[in-house]
């Protein structure tokens, strides 16, 4: 066997020539989305209003297990993949473990994560069925970000709802987004109903993704040729992010890796839904027995906290339900750093996943999580964002554990982003006024409270 670089690289021909769909080989599909009207499973048909047909039937797809990526994505995706699975020596050797540790870097784009892979992806669908502009919701930003870069590059206009607390934490994420000619509106905001209603109830929010998303899909309901898309969460999101997981078992394969942990950090999962889709597969066919482990913030820990019922998507009921693990979509999770993982939901394959036991969770403070981002900056040299630090503080303790017990174990992590504009975030964990929020029982009884009654 050869021996291991610090960086495995594939060739542009070795790229994915299809994305890789979990749901085709899960033993029990998960329960199916509904219309939030009847109540009754979603058709295609149901799904138009808001989705464009390309995406709606792959969200509807449970039975191809590749589906092809059409050229023209491949040829965007050859603009900044494919992406390096690097081995930490270096965090290796700081950690005195035993263990070997490898991650999947996806932040060597311009917007900085893994989102491109799904944006380049809904952008081209929408191009090709006719739609002349897209609405969307946007956290920490990343998501606006890639989403502003597709938009450009086929050719479709943009509005960008961007939860206000970030707009205010991350200015330079809007002008990004706007150097890319998408319009940036911060929510809640009184250019729709739906933002001017939570404005009411909730004076002086800074807003939720929630909140975000209702404004985007009211305003491309209301738009003529307007399509709402999403960066996370829903199925079809998952399966375009699969091309980091085909990319990494490819590399793994070629080098004979054979991962005993992989970690993701999981906000809406789509990043950890890609990353795992390929081994997961493997597992579930007993061809491996990996761990799967989930990092989610312990301010808004839908899957070690939440409950598995039917839930909406966003703040203002109007999405499609969907079963997954929920802290209620009326709970407005407490401001923290790590914006991308800031979501009520997640997504219904990894939920199914989790709860039929093939994949554990872990939450984390995010005063630790930035100890741990800290950490790995200083060993590997690259900054990671707040959110793919979650997975580096689970990939810290699981080789930690190997240095106690003597295990060589090979532990691999999906490090989603670069943390160059969250830099006020570490600048508060440097100066020590970084808190930790945790919610109360209490605190979650009010989400779960809100919860629809199906
Ligand atoms: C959005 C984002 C996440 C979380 O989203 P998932 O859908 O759970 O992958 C994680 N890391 C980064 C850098 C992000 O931008």
């Amino acid at each position: 066997m050869s021996e291991i670089p610090y960086k495995i690289y594939l060739s542009e021909n070795e790229m994915p020539k299809s994305w890789h769909n979990i749901r085709a080989v899960m033993k029990e599909p998960h329960d199916p989305m509904l219309h939030p009207g009847t109540l009754k499973p979603c058709v295609t048909e149901d799904l138009l209003p808001i989705f464009c047909k390309s995406l709606a039937e792959q969200e509807l797809n449970f039975t191809d297990e590749f589906i092809e990526i059409p050229e023209e994505i491949r040829s965007f995706y050859k603009m900044y993949r494919p992406s390096p699975l690097v081995r930490a020596y270096c965090l290796e050797k700081e950690l005195g473990t035993p263990a070997k540790i490898y991650y999947k870097f996806e932040g060597t784009n311009t917007s900085g994560s893994h989102k491109l892979n799904s944006a380049a992806a809904q952008v081209y669908y929408a191009k090709k069925e006719g739609i002349t502009s897209l609405t969307t919701e946007t956290g920490a930003g990343q998501w606006g970000t890639a989403l502003a870069m597709a938009c450009v590059y086929f050719g479709v206009g943009l509005t960008v709802y961007m939860v206000k607390v970030s707009a205010e934490q991350k200015p330079y994420r809007r002008y990004a987004m706007e150097t890319y000619g998408a319009k940036v509106v911060a929510s809640p905001s009184d250019t729709t109903e739906s933002g001017r209603k939570i404005l009411a109830e909730n004076p002086g929010t800074g807003g939720s993704l929630g909140c975000a998303i209702s404004e985007a899909i009211e305003t491309a309901i209301k738009t003529q040729n307007c399509k709402y898309v999403l960066g996370s969460v829903l199925d079809h999101v998952l399966l375009h992010q699969s091309v980091i997981g085909l990319e990494t078992k490819a590399a793994c394969d070629m080098y004979g890796i054979r991962p005993d942990v992989i970690i993701g950090c999981a906000g809406g999962g789509s990043n950890l839904g890609g990353l795992i889709s390929p081994f997961m597969a493997d597992k579930i066919r007993g061809k491996n027995d990996i761990s799967f482990i989930a990092a989610e913030p312990a301010s808004c820990p839908s899957l070690t906290r939440g409950t598995y019922a039917y839930d909406f998507g966003d703040t203002c009921r109007t999405t499609p339900l969907m079963r997954m693990y929920t802290v209620g979509s009326s709970y407005i999770p407490s401001p923290n750093h790590a914006g991308g993982l800031r979501f009520h939901g997640m997504s219904p394959i990894l939920s199914k996943l989790y709860h039929d036991g093939y994949i554990s969770a872990k939450s984390y403070v995010q005063s630790d999580v930035f100890a741990a981002a800290t950490l790995f900056a200083r060993s590997e040299g690259t900054l990671p964002a707040p959110e793919s630090a979650h997975a580096i503080k689970a990939a810290i303790d699981e080789a930690v554990k190997c240095r106690e017990t003597g295990e060589e174990k090979t532990i691999l992590f999906g490090l989603t982003g670069t943390g160059y504009f969250d830099l006020t975030a570490y600048n508060s964990y440097n100066a020590g006024t970084m808190t930790d929020s945790v919610p109360s029982d209490e605190d979650l009884e009010k989400g779960f409270a809100g919860l629809p009654k199906v």
